[in-house]
């Protein structure tokens, strides 16, 4: 079996329908990340009626720049309220793509800061978006000792990626994997023990909305790039997400 460990069912059209076709491909686990409270609300209510669908609780570092502080109060406020029933925080991070003053780089720094001390009040993982902002997410996660990463969507340099692996932490791989040769590169020289699979669903590849049900295509691209049998890498991410997540396998 499969886990897709970072994507927003919240903004999938058909959630229902695609959550059903993904189970049929033998993934058995959802983590859909949160971006503000209505995301937060949305996937709270779809992991009620999903039990394969698990909720990260957060907000996303670009959507952040569009809210006030009242708004970003509130939101962690939500966060405080619900965060017994998620099974993680995220997605925070820093993105320095949309963030291009300092002073908007303040802000994703110190909600980031505030997004850690939560994961660990409640002894959470936390999901990661490092766009544009790598060594330094993995610098104040350093700081603060988060223990329980996982750095989505990761593309690391070889220094960063030997700290993520240093610190025990998971990152993912997503459908870039089918046609970006930096992603098969990284995905050739990262280790299996460190990895989980992805799809960010639902976001766009060739014009083509991302599903959970690809994540069993995703880890047949990485069998093909590293030589490895496709059970193995079936096996190991999916024991890297159960144990990040701090869940048991059944049967
Ligand atoms: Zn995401």
């Amino acid at each position: 079996m499969f886990v897709d460990i970072h994507c927003h069912l919240d903004a999938v059209k058909n959630a229902s329908e695609k959550i059903a076709l993904a189970e049929k491909e033998n993934v058995s686990l959802i983590v859909s990340n949160s971006v503000d409270i209505k995301s937060m609300e949305k996937n709270i209510s779809l992991s009620k009626r999903f039990p394969i669908v698990k909720v990260a609780l957060g907000i996303h570092p670009s959507e952040a720049l569009s809210m006030n502080e009242k708004e970003i109060e509130k939101a962690f406020s939500f966060m405080e309220k619900n965060l017994k029933k998620a099974i993680a925080v995220g997605e925070t991070g820093l993105d320095f793509k949309h963030a291009v003053t300092e002073k908007r780089r303040e802000l994703q720094r110190e909600l980031f800061k505030r997004h850690i001390s939560l994961a660990l009040e409640f002894n959470k993982p936390v999901i990661v978006h490092s766009r544009n902002a790598r060594k330094e997410c993995i610098n104040i996660l350093s700081e603060m000792n988060a223990e329980k990463v996982l750095l989505h969507w990761f593309l690391g340099s070889k220094k960063l990626l030997f700290e993520a692996i240093e610190n025990d932490w998971l990152y993912s791989i997503g459908p870039s994997v089918f046609e970006n040769p930096a992603v098969q590169k990284f995905a050739l020289l990262s280790p299996l023990k460190n990895m989980a699979l992805e799809t960010d669903s639902p976001v766009l590849f060739n014009g083509k909305p991302a599903e959970p049900q690809w994540i069993p295509r995703i880890a047949k691209k990485i069998a093909k790039l590293k030589k490895t049998p496709l059970k193995k890498v079936e096996t190991v991410t999916t024991n890297n997400a159960f144990r990040l997540l701090g869940l048991q396998q059944k049967g």
